[in-house]
């Protein structure tokens, strides 16, 4: 399977690595890192209209189990350092 692209924007995802202090089962997810996904830009109207904070989310895939949803990110730089570099020969 390759990697797999984003259902709001299209683009190819990323896999981010999970950190060590959660509870996920997964070492790793796919994570849409576009900046300019739909997803993202309006996830900050959403939080800013319900609850009155500024954060967002991105649009993450367990690889494992196929299950989606958000992944809370509190800026566009947010998370960034999780993301594995996809090697060339895979
Ligand atoms: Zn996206």
């Amino acid at each position: 399977m390759g990697v797999p692209v984003c259902k709001y924007c299209g683009q190819p995802m990323s896999r981010w690595k999970t950190p060590p202090m959660t509870n996920w089962e997964a070492e790793w997810f796919w994570v849409c890192f576009n900046d300019e996904c739909t997803y993202f830009q309006q996830g900050w109207e959403w939080m800013m209209s319900r609850f009155h904070v500024s954060s967002s989310y991105r649009y993450r895939i367990d690889p494992g189990t196929g299950e989606d949803g958000p992944l809370p990110v509190w800026s566009g730089q947010a998370l960034r350092s999780g993301i594995i570099e996809e090697k060339d020969d895979e």
